[in-house]
């Protein structure tokens, strides 16, 4: 059977390879010139890459690393002391770190946080610990429950001082969805806060060993291509055509320079495109149904990716920093971290600027010198005094819609990959399953996808093919 997918992001890509696993057809369609979406990835004019987003992958992520297995190219991942790294505003030019010792979950993390002297107190410690008794102990539903609250009234509710949320809080509800502890639903904290105390190795981190989109992308789409598949850029669906029983008859895509428009026809049809465009594409009759109205709870939010090319080394630092800028949210020295991006003389900084509402719209130039005044207090060493660093080059990429903005109540919008209509199905990370907007749950999205494609359809196999967490969800 044919299955036609809109979008080559990683749930599109995802949800193509587990197809041809099962024994489908699928064409991927990809409206701009480049695999990715949100990871995809460009070269300048002198051979550098930059990036749409500053991208780390995690120990918890199974059906992530999963694929890179069956890919056969594990080693493109570049594993990280098993730390995470906070710059420390109140004294400039320093770290604070949480040291996660080698021995089982969750004593590994329980180890981190009371090692740490320099964030928190004793007695901050033990009320938060406290405060996290229940998310432990009641597990998922309990997690689920709390989307009623920002993370910030959650804390409240269970007494935990206000400074908890100031000196940790911020910084990982800006990495995890580019907005404040005020505004991200508890869910979402509490959902990582569980992965990384339940799993030995859940919060090590990993940075691919070059661009995104020939690491990882390509191997996806060599992939699909030498099983059948195929994956076609520049090709935009521009409108979903209905059969008379409200079932999809056809896409059809928009030519690009000149040429004209083209309809495919197909078996199935799967929309991997984010919320926002699948929401202004949605066919009339399909607007009036719940399924579909849930969509217009979700939106995504605005993020800048940020690199900045220096004449000399900032740090040695060879990790993810959370850089605790109200401006800025983490960033790395990828001449350390990234093994294609290498330079033993001069820092390559990408950092994220989040949240980015009120600097999206801003010119390139505004931008970068905001972040220059905010490096000054990272790395004043390397800023004052006669001879400075200097800024070489930069490039901003700015997403003006990236994942969708978890606040509070958005869990209850996100939609199935499975909907009402018989040949149409989703993907994408804004859908439901377990790992809320990142690479690992696009890739779960795609997977669930093509597992319940394979079960509605199956031309051969059974979906016992498509392995891993998605039969399970
Ligand atoms: C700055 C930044 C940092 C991030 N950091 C991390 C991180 O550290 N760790 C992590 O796990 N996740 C991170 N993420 C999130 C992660 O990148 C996304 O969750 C994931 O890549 C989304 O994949 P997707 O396939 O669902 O959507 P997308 O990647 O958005 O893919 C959708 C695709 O659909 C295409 N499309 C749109 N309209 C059409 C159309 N009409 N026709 C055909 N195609 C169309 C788009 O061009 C795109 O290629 C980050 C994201 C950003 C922006």
């Amino acid at each position: 059977m044919r299955v036609v997918i809109a979008g080559a992001g990683l749930a599109g890509l995802s949800c193509a390879k587990y197809l041809v696993d099962a024994g489908f057809t699928p064409i991927v369609l990809e409206r701009r010139d480049v695999l990715g979406g949100k990871i995809a990835a460009w070269k300048d004019e002198d051979g550098d890459w930059y990036e749409t987003g500053l991208h780390i992958f995690f120990g918890a992520y199974p059906n992530m690393l999963q694929l890179f297995k069956e890919l056969g190219i594990e080693e493109r991942l570049q594993w990280k002391e098993h730390s995470m790294i906070f710059n420390q505003p109140e004294k400039p030019g320093t770290y604070s770190r949480f040291d996660f010792p080698d021995i089982p979950a969750p004593i590994n993390g329980v180890m981190a946080i009371l090692r740490n002297n320099d964030m928190l107190t004793w007695p901050e410690k033990i009320l938060f610990g406290i405060g996290l008794i229940p998310a432990m102990i009641k597990g998922q539903s309990y997690v689920e429950e709390m989307d009623r609250y920002s993370f910030s009234e959650w804390l409240q509710k269970h007494n935990i001082p206000k400074r908890v949320e100031k000196e940790v809080f911020i910084a990982m509800s800006k990495a995890l969805n580019f907005i404040n502890p005020d505004e991200i639903s508890a869910t979402i904290l509490l959902t990582a806060l569980n992965r990384f105390l339940q799993e030995k190795n859940g919060s090590k981190m990993a940075f691919l060993d070059g661009s995104p989109t020939e690491r990882l992308c390509e191997p996806l789409v060599d992939y699909i291509t030498s099983k059948g598949g195929e994956v076609r850029l520049n090709a935009p669906l521009k409108e979903i055509l209905l059969n008379h029983d409200g079932t999809v008859q056809s896409f059809i895509i928009r030519g690009v320079d000149g040429a004209a428009d083209e309809i495919l026809t197909a078996d199935l049809y799967v929309s991997a495109m984010p919320v926002d465009p699948l929401k202004v594409m949605l066919p009339k009759p399909w607007r009036e149904m719940d399924f579909f109205k849930k969509l217009e709870g979700l939106e995504g939010v605005p993020v800048i990716n940020l690199h900045l090319w220096f004449d000399r080394k900032l740090t040695e630092i060879d990790h993810l920093l959370f850089s605790r800028s109200p401006l800025l949210s983490v960033y790395a020295d990828m001449s350390n971290t990234c093994k294609e991006y290498a330079n033993p003389d001069r820092s390559m900084l990408e950092l994220v600027l989040a949240p980015a509402k009120d600097w999206i719209t801003k010119s390139d130039p505004e931008i970068i010198a905001a972040t220059m005044a905010e490096l000054e207090k990272l790395f004043p060493q390397h800023f004052t005094g006669d001879n400075p660093a200097k800024l070489l080059k930069y490039h901003v990429v700015k997403t003006p819609r990236s994942v969708y903005k978890a606040t509070p109540g958005r869990q209850a919008c996100r939609p199935d990959q499975k909907t009402p209509i018989a040949n149409f199905y989703l993907a994408g990370d804004y859908t439901m399953q377990r790992y809320l907007g990142s690479m690992e749950g696009a890739v779960l999205s795609g997977k669930q996808a093509a597992s319940v494609i394979a079960q509605d359809y199956s031309p051969k196999t059974s979906t016992s093919s498509i392995a891993g967490e998605a039969t399970l969800v």
